[in-house]
């Protein structure tokens, strides 16, 4: 990148991944429309297109290059001054990324996105830039952040890092150990969103359940829960809980407090014995059969969430089933499936019995149709049913929203024809009428509450 490149920029950022990577991003465009930097949407024309990556698993690492490599093609053709490539691909890989993809100006890992400022300006006097450290980085309420989430929602991330050691997962050795935030960090950035418009907050960590664990005196997702229960929001949401972290504490919680809706996501990965044990996962088959019933039996109207990985080293054709008839029970109403990936530097990528991919890909297609047929059966059984709807979008095709069981952009929506006076950020009684594949319709409901 020359030195011609003047020192404010217009600055693309384009994020991948999960939602920690997303507020990973929304951290650094505060930061660099603080510094005085233009924010764009296209890399098409910009000084600086930054890449926020993703690299858990080797089909995330192959999307992150090629989006890199589709930006480092404008930048050869005039199109783009140049380009940074930041979060999780540079902190896995370091400075290997500048052979990976020929080009690339400079890598930032997450371990400094607070110093993506200084890296940007580092790059306009022609520096090229590698920043690159142990991960310790953690926002909290005074970080400037532009929301790349629609204005009524937010995530909030409460901690940073995972202490816990599954066999399969890289994500410990790039987003380093547990970090947990101040209960009253959280609040004051609730607080902040609340005036903001936002009704509701999505509450992420590699590990919810985790959250304080680490700290002095000890915290707890419980505490923090009620402390946010006593703010204005409409709707708490809980993430990425852990089966063995799980307490029934937290679950009351849930069943307890109004602000925080009747869902839960909890990855279980698997329920067959000897395959949990194999992964570290700290919990059993048994364990977690129970905790689905128990959350189901203490939280009306729930709604769960999960994720399940196939083809785990070992996993026969038998453990599979176990996997599948508890899928079929119904006693999980969204559920990610994800086919095992050997990742290197991780144990499972040892180990023996290693399943052959095209059973792992037929196992997972399997699981997502059965999904998908529960899906539709429930829609069907729930036609007639008044929910209250949160609206996302308004658009001339129709209005889509968001029932309190249905995570954004995780878990459908519900299809609601155009109506006068309906605005994104209502919340609406809405009364649904079928499904529509792993969606909703519904009609907003006679005499029903337009709850501004
Ligand atoms: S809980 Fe396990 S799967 Fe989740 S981030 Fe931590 S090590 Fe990875």
């Amino acid at each position: 990148m020359t030195a011609a490149h003047r020192s404010r920029m217009k600055i693309a950022l384009i994020t991948l991944g999960c939602p920690k990577n997303l507020v990973d991003a929304e951290v650094m465009l505060g930061l660099l429309d603080e510094a005085g930097h233009t924010l764009v949407a296209s890399p098409e024309g910009a000084d600086l297109a930054i890449v926020n990556t993703c690299s858990f698993i080797a089909s995330a690492v192959a999307e992150s290059t090629e989006v890199v490599a589709g930006c480092l093609e404008l930048k050869r053709s005039g199109r783009l001054g140049g380009v940074l490539v930041a979060g999780c691909l540079p902190q896995r890989y370091g400075e290997d990324v500048f052979a990976m993809l020929p080009g690339v100006d400079g890598v930032v890992g997450c371990s400094d996105v607070a110093e993506i400022a200084e890296a940007v300006e580092a790059l306009g006097s022609g520096a090229s830039v590698t920043a690159v450290h142990e991960p310790l980085f953690l926002y909290d309420h005074t970080t400037p952040r532009v929301l790349g989430t629609p204005d009524h929602i937010a995530y909030v991330k409460i901690s940073e890092g995972c202490d816990n050691r599954c066999a399969y997962c890289m994500i410990p050795s790039i987003r380093g150990r547990l970090r947990s935030r101040e209960v009253a960090s959280v609040r004051a950035e609730v607080e902040d969103l609340i005036d903001a418009g936002v009704r509701e907050v999505n509450l992420i960590a590699q590990d919810t359940t985790a959250y304080g664990t680490d700290i002095a005196p000890q915290g707890s997702v419980v505490e923090l829960l009620a402390e946010l229960d006593r703010t204005d929001i409409d709707w708490i949401r809980i993430l990425y809980t852990h089966p063995a972290h799980l307490s029934d504490d937290v679950i009351g919680a849930v069943a307890a407090l109004d602000s925080v809706v009747p869902y839960l996501d909890i990855p279980i990965q698997h329920v067959a014995d000897h395959i949990l044990d194999t992964m570290g996962r700290g919990t059993d088959g048994a364990h977690i059969k129970a905790l689905l019933s128990r959350v189901r039996d203490r939280v009306p109207d729930i709604w769960i969430r999960s994720s399940v990985i196939v083809g785990f080293p070992g996993e026969t054709e038998e453990d599979f089933r176990e996997l599948r008839d508890l899928v079929g029970s119904g006693v999980i109403e969204h559920l990610g499936v994800f086919e095992f990936s050997p990742e290197d530097g991780t144990r499972a990528a040892l180990l023996p019995d290693q399943v052959p991919r095209e059973v792992a890909s037929e196992r997972a297609r399997d699981l997502i149709a059965l999904t998908e047929s529960l899906a539709k059966a429930r829609g069907k059984a729930l036609a007639g049913r008044r929910l209250t709807a949160l609206i996302d979008d308004v658009a001339p095709e129709g209005i889509t929203g968001r029932h309190a069981g249905q995570a954004w952009e995780l878990d459908g929506v519900i299809h609601i024809p155009l109506a006068s006076g309906v605005e994104r950020g209502d919340m609406v009684d809405v009364e649904v009428t079928g499904p529509r594949d792993f969606d909703l319709e519904g009609r907003i409901a006679l005499s029903g509450r337009n709850r501004l």
